[in-house]
């Protein structure tokens, strides 16, 4: 943990990161960089909305506070929620709050984290058609708060910022140079907020001044990063989160003439092709449940779909981290994180053993240990190292917040 200024004591950074349909925001003490209150607002737009407030989140004086809301825009859902932290007491005002950092989704081949100023903002709307859902909520949240906390510096830390020092050889599609430009096609990559901590955190874990290796984000979208001295150099998701692994609703790579052949049967519009590939796929359409749990479940009963799903998933788990092995050459090690990367040992063992010939050595027995830490689960003495690290978006997204803002 950083040393604060005494400019911070006292002080809290509100994290703002929206969905297309959600957000999730923290109030992190500056002092402690621990979140004082967690809030998850879902269904926006629908009758059904809920909003939770986790007081003291993940401690023992932790408090569950749920709401039935309605709010039909993010904006309407994000002041609500700020009158609510005054009314019950977690903040007497918003005096104590020194800044405001946002998770944007896309903000193109530059922009990796910066102070918001029109431009910024402008940059936030030129990308609303390659992020249709998550822009717009992003700028909205980022609008109602400049209101809300007048004077009160923003910073927006983009989910592609990490994955703007990839090659160009690595980002360009083989398409037309026109439409590539007049479009903004390219790989953009996403995760960036989670394999940018992740990647430091391992670096600082290794003894390292930067983290050289292969990171891979497993929750239920998913995404591997080659990362050389602590700089992305190339990573499986592209224009969207669509392309790569094998994901919890989405199909990850598939031959770009499926979909045509399919919109050419069966008639599909665009919106109901991009529903099927995003929300009706992966381990949803193979195993019948896009959560992991459920699929291991489903695996010890022998049930055969699910048997094959996970080989697909672990699959090109292990074809993706052959790639940036030899992308990289040498690495320090393979970083495991997100829902399943933290918690499915089982996913993690054969993904490791498939790396033996290299020189991983997955010691068996760390790799079952549950922890909240950064831990090896190789055996001593491994040249490639693994390594369990939790990810923290929000965390980091406070950090880089005040980082830009100069404390
Ligand atoms: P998101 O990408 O929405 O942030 P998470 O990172 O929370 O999602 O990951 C969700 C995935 O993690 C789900 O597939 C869930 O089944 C899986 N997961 C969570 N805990 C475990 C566990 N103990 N064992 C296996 N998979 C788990």
């Amino acid at each position: 943990m950083a040393t604060v200024s005494a400019e911070l004591k006292g002080k809290y950074v509100l994290v703002v990161n929206a969905g297309s349909s959600s957000f999730k925001t923290q109030i992190l003490s500056c002092e402690n960089e621990t979140p004082i209150l967690a809030v998850l607002a879902e269904r926006i737009g629908a009758n059904n909305g809920k909003l939770i407030f986790k007081v003291n989140p993940d401690t023992d004086k932790e408090e569950k506070h749920a709401f039935d809301v309605h709010y039909p825009t993010h904006g309407e859902g994000i002041r609500d929620m700020m009158k609510r932290i005054v009314d019950m007491g977690i903040l007497p005002n918003f005096d104590s709050i020194v800044a405001t950092g946002h998770r944007v989704l896309l903000g193109g081949p530059k922009y990796a984290e910066c102070k918001v100023d029109a431009t910024v903002k402008q940059v936030i709307r030129d990308y609303i058609p390659l992020g249709p859902l998550h822009n717009p909520a992003n700028l909205a949240c980022i609008e109602v708060i400049e209101e809300i906390l007048p004077g009160v510096p923003a910073v927006a830390v983009f989910d592609t910022g990490f994955h703007t020092t990839m090659p160009d050889y690595a980002y360009t599609y083989g398409i037309s140079k026109e439409l590539s430009e007049k479009y903004h096609l390219r790989r953009y990559g996403f995760h960036g907020i989670s394999h940018k901590y992740v990647s430091k955190t391992a670096a600082k874990y290794l003894g390292k001044e930067t983290f050289t290796g292969i990171c891979c984000h497993l929750g239920n979208g998913c995404s591997i990063s080659a990362i050389k001295d602590g700089k992305c150099v190339d990573t499986t998701m592209g224009l969207t989160p669509l392309e790569g692994l094998l994901m919890g609703t989405r199909c990850g790579d598939i031959d770009a003439s499926l979909p045509l052949f399919l919109m050419e049967q069966e008639g599909y519009t665009p919106t109901q092709m991009s529903d099927l590939l995003n929300k009706q796929s992966g381990l949803k359409a193979l195993a019948g449940s896009n959560d992991m749990r459920d699929v291991e479940n489903l695996i010890e009963k022998g049930d055969k779909d699910a048997i094959l799903a996970n080989n697909i998933f672990n699959y090109r788990i292990i074809k993706y981290i052959g790639a940036y092995l030899a992308v990289l050459g040498q690495i320090d090690g393979i970083l495991f994180t997100g829902g399943i990367g933290e918690n499915a040992s089982v996913t993690r063992e054969p993904i490791c053993k498939a790396f033996e010939p290299f020189g991983l050595e997955l010691d068996t027995e760390l790799n079952q240990i549950r922890s909240g830490e950064p831990r090896e689960i190789n055996k001593k003495g491994s040249k490639i190292k693994a390594l369990v690290v939790p990810t923290n978006e929000e965390l980091e997204i406070m950090q880089t917040t005040l980082k830009i803002l100069g404390y």
